[in-house]
């Protein structure tokens, strides 16, 4: 593990974040909907969610508080919830399916809730990362492979619980 990572995590650049960006973050004012103008992320009573006509029909309303939503900042200043890391000879042989399992587990959190998103996902000596906006959907993912191809999987928390690295090897 990485210890360097958690701790920089837990430590001032953490405080920072929530700190700073807090304030994007809509709190049921005046405006009727909140839209992030990079993803389109609705934000209403206290939920965000995908709604493409809701945006088209919205966007040019003057009712409407235009932000970018936390899961477009965090994947703006690189700053990931979650690591997914899959490695072993298996992956090798399997690469293309496993990765089309992890853009569907992605796909399908997106819908359910846009700032649960997949950031990127990028090959490393062999090794597939895959960077989470929040720790949740690092776990599905993580779930998702295990479940379908066995193998190793464990969990490595912050101490705070607000990251998760994510490994999994077959
Ligand atoms: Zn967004």
């Amino acid at each position: 593990m990485k210890k360097k990572d958690i701790q920089y995590l837990k430590g001032d650049k953490l405080k920072h974040f929530v700190k700073v960006n807090d304030p994007y973050m809509p709190r049921g004012s005046k405006h009727e909907l909140s839209i992030c103008k990079s993803c389109h992320a609705t934000y209403r009573e206290k939920k965000w969610f995908i709604d493409e006509e809701l945006y088209k029909s919205s966007i040019k309303k003057k009712t409407v508080n235009i932000v970018i939503c936390p899961a477009c900042l965090k994947i703006r200043d690189n700053f990931p919830g979650g690591i997914v890391t899959l490695g072993g000879d298996f992956l090798k042989s399997h690469e293309d399916e496993i990765l089309n399992l992890v853009r569907n587990e992605g796909e399908r959190s997106l819908r359910d809730n846009p700032l649960e998103r997949i950031m990127s996902i990028n090959k490393i000596k062999g090794r597939i990362e895959i960077q989470t906006t929040n720790e949740k959907l690092a776990q599905k993912i993580g779930k998702s492979v295990y479940k379908a191809y066995s193998g190793e999987l464990e969990y490595k928390w912050s101490e705070d619980d607000k990251f998760v690295r994510v490994n999994w090897s077959r």
